[in-house]
Order: C-alpha cells, then structure tokens, then sequence
C-alpha cells in the first residue's frame, strides 16, 4: 500500500499547489519556475506525505515535497543502500 492509498488521498486537499494560479511552476524545466515551486513546498503542510508518495510510486516528473526528480533519485539510491537522508520537514 502507497502512503497515498493509505491515507486516501485526503492529504492532497492541504497541498498549498492545489488550484494555484501557476500549477506549471511544478511541472516545467525552468530554473526559476522550479525555484519557485520548491519555496512554496517547504511550507506545504503536507510536504512529507508528498515525497513519501513520490518516492513510493517512483514519480520521474516534476516537483514534490520540495524535491525535483534528480534529488529524489538521489533518496531513493540512498535508501537502497541503506543510507538515511534527511529529508523531513523541521518542526
Ligand atoms: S509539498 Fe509541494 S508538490 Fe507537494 S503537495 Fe505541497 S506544494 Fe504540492
């Protein structure tokens, strides 16, 4: 089971990307679009379920939890090898 199933998808009612004016902020290939999106993620209340959904379905686009695809592969990689990177949300 996804942390997405678990959770029903209900999380996603809280992601401050929802119904924003500039939803491509988090699926473009420009830098300052980007930059953009991921200021945003770090006071999403949801962030951490975000990646974590990310992470578990192997997102390959986009910005989620505040981290592009090539961050997450570097999770990911880490997390098969055993490694824990800290990638929570503080407080
Ligand atoms: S962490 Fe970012 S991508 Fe994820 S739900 Fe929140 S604003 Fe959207």
């Amino acid at each position: 089971m996804t942390p997405d199933s678990a959770l029903g998808r209900d999380w996603r009612r809280q992601a401050l990307c929802a119904g924003h004016p500039h939803r491509e902020w988090w699926f473009n290939d420009l830098a300052d679009d980007t930059l953009r999106a991921v200021a945003i993620c770090e006071a999403c209340p949801v962030r951490d379920t975000c990646l974590d959904v990310a992470l578990a379905t192997r997102e390959q686009y986009g910005v989620w939890g505040g981290k592009g695809p090539s961050e997450r592969r570097r999770i990911a990689r880490a997390g098969r090898l055993g490694i824990a990177l800290v990638h929570r949300s503080v407080g």
